[in-house]
């Protein structure tokens, strides 16, 4: 409507992955509407807290949101690219802000996947020494391309032990339930390792003795609040960092759905809503 300020017919923006919050608890007056005491509106397979209707996402051509959740899409940054960092971008962007990654720390992100690829690339513009630990030792080339100064192999004993006490940010991507007791002897002393990909149960059980031995920390986070998501997007405008994307119409979403869940995607899927008029 007419009072929207910030905005004007043909900017190139945003939603991510909220529409609304209750704009009152103290998450929210401290700008983290993701942790919102009544719960954020999300923007797909949510209640709408005014109309209670569902929420549908972006799987339209159009959608009406409040301004205080549209983003500005910085020029030069390409769109289908710009759209996964509203979610993967964001959720890494969070964590290596709030633990304050940057010249002089060191970083490591488990699992290269669609969050991994993003934490590579940010954490090394914001000049993080950066190193990726995997499983497959077929990923040391991409990983170096997006960023990783250094790759560590977690299956190989001698390269986890050569690690040792190293890293003062692990940003653990791994979606699935896994041993963080391989991965908590290589922070340093005061070093966090925060989940991002896995919610629930861990096993085995965590041993407290890397932790209370070296003050270390465990930690979780989930996507990010409306001011550092815009400040995640300006920082990606001046870097020129965008998310690798294969963009896919449609009509293919459930071949794509099946590849995703056999991690066959670098890194993210972004459908053509311009498809759409197709069907
Ligand atoms: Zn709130």
């Amino acid at each position: 409507g007419k009072d929207v300020k910030r905005f004007k017919p043909g900017d190139h923006v945003g939603v991510g992955c909220m529409v609304d919050s209750c704009q009152k608890c103290s998450a929210c007056e401290e700008g983290h509407e993701q942790y919102c005491a009544e719960i954020a509106t999300f923007t797909y397979n949510h209640v709408d807290r005014h109309d209670k209707m569902p929420t549908y996402g972006g799987y339209s051509e159009k959608i009406v949101v409040s301004d205080k959740f549209v983003l500005k899409v910085p020029d030069g940054l390409d769109l289908k690219g710009a759209a996964p960092l509203l979610c993967a971008g964001i959720t890494t962007w969070s964590p290596l802000r709030h633990w304050k990654a940057g010249k002089g720390s060191k970083v490591a992100v488990i699992g290269l996947g669609g969050l991994g690829h993003m934490a590579l690339k940010l954490a090394n513009a914001l000049g993080a020494d950066v190193t990726l630990f995997t499983r497959s030792a077929g990923k040391e080339q991409d990983a170096r391309r997006l960023g990783a100064h250094n790759v560590v192999l977690s299956t190989n004993k001698g390269q986890m032990a050569s690690v040792q006490g190293r890293f003062d940010l692990i940003i653990d991507t791994v979606p699935y339930v896994h041993d963080l007791n391989h991965y908590l002897p290589t922070l340093t002393i005061n070093g966090t390792l925060v989940l991002l990909g896995y919610v629930g149960d861990l096993e085995s059980m965590l041993s407290t003795v890397p932790l209370v031995m070296g003050r270390r920390s465990v930690a979780g986070s989930v996507i990010g609040g409306i001011a550092e998501t815009q400040e995640m997007l300006d920082f990606c405008g001046k870097h020129g960092i965008t998310s690798d994307v294969e963009v896919i119409k449609i009509q293919d979403i459930n071949k794509a759905y099946e590849r995703m869940l056999k991690s066959d995607v670098k890194y993210r899927f972004v459908i053509d809503m311009a498809s759409l008029k197709a069907t």
